[in-house]
C-alpha cells in the first residue's frame, strides 16, 4: 500500500498581523524542534493571509524551518481587472505549497460552489500549488443521515475534468460544517466513514492506485486531545486545523501526534 505522509495544515483565517505571524512561525519551529519531530513523519504547514505570505516565506526559508506555507484562497483568473483578487501565479512566486480551495467559510460568505472550487483547484494546479479541496456537510444533512452521499457529491464536483496527473497532486479535506469552530469534533468513526468513502469515491474516478497515494484531512475542533484517535483511522491522512493552530505548542504537539499515543 501507498505511503502517505501525514500532514498538519493549520488554518489561520483571519488572524495574525505580518508581525504576530513572525512570532508564532518561530514558536511553532522551536516547539518541534522541543519535541524532536522528525518532519518525515508528519509535515507541517501554516495557511496563512495573504498579508503574511511574503513575511512568512522569508522566515521559514532564512532559518530552514520544517514547516511548508500556503493560502487560503486563490482567483480563479490569471491576471488583469479582477479588483482585490490574488492570483495562483502570484502564490507560485511567494513559494506556496499550498493553497486552501473551498472552505466552508468561503462557501457560506462568499457564495462558492463546487464549480468555481474546482476552477480554483484547477488554477492552484496549473501553477504547481496543491490545493487543499475542502468538503462537508452542514449539521441538517448530518441528522439526516445523508452525509456520506452528500459529500461524495461535492468530491464529484469539485474533482470534475481534472487528468489524473492533476487529481494526483490534490489534497482533499473533510471538514463537517457543524464541526468547526464549535468543539463538537466528529468522532473518528464519523471521520473515517466520509475519508474512506471519499477513497473509493476517488478510486472509481481515476485509479485504486491514485487513491491509495492521495492525502485526505479532517478538519473540526481538533486538537492534541484528540488528533491521535483521529489519526488512528486508516484513511485519515492528516488534519486541517483552525482554532488550535493560532497555539504554538498545541499545534507542534498535534504534528508530533505520534509521540502523543
Ligand atoms: C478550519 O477552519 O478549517 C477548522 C477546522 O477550524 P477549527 O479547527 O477551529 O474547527
Amino acid at each position: 500500500m501507498a505511503q502517505r505522509q501525514p500532514l498538519m495544515a493549520g488554518n489561520w483565517k483571519m488572524n495574525l498581523d505580518h508581525i504576530e505571524a513572525t512570532g508564532l512561525v518561530q514558536k511553532l519551529a522551536w516547539s518541534l524542534a522541543d519535541l524532536r519531530h522528525d518532519p518525515a513523519r508528519c509535515e507541517t504547514a501554516v495557511l496563512v493571509p495573504f498579508t503574511d505570505l511574503r513575511t512568512v516565506q522569508l522566515l521559514i526559508e532564512g532559518e530552514r524551518y520544517p514547516i511548508r506555507w500556503g493560502a487560503q484562497d486563490v482567483s480563479v483568473h490569471q491576471v488583469g481587472a479582477y479588483t482585490g483578487e490574488v492570483s495562483a501565479p502570484m502564490l507560485a512566486k511567494l513559494n506556496c505549497a499550498y493553497v486552501v480551495v473551498g472552505h466552508s467559510e468561503r462557501r457560506e460568505y462568499h457564495g462558492e460552489t463546487d464549480q468555481l472550487v474546482n476552477a480554483k483547484a484547477k488554477q492552484a494546479l496549473g501553477h504547481g500549488i496543491q490545493p487543499i479541496i475542502c468538503v462537508g456537510e452542514k449539521l441538517a444533512v448530518r441528522q439526516s443521515g445523508d452525509q456520506v452521499a452528500f459529500v461524495l457529491g461535492q468530491v464529484d464536483g469539485v474533482l470534475a475534468g481534472l487528468q489524473p496527473d492533476e487529481a494526483a497532486n490534490v489534497i482533499l479535506a473533510y471538514e463537517p460544517v457543524w464541526a468547526i469552530g464549535t468543539g463538537q469534533v466528529a468522532t473518528p468513526a464519523d471521520a473515517q466513514e466520509v475519508c474512506g468513502a471519499i477513497r473509493s469515491r476517488v478510486a472509481e474516478l481515476f485509479s485504486a492506485q491514485l487513491a491509495q497515494s492521495l492525502r485526505i484531512l479532517y478538519g473540526g475542533s481538533a486538537k492534541a486531545s484528540n488528533i491521535v484517535d483521529l489519526m488512528a483511522q486508516p484513511d485519515v491522512d492528516g488534519a486541517l486545523v483552525g482554532g488550535a493552530s493560532l497555539q504554538a505548542e498545541e499545534f507542534a504537539r498535534m504534528v508530533a501526534f505520534q509521540t502523543l499515543a
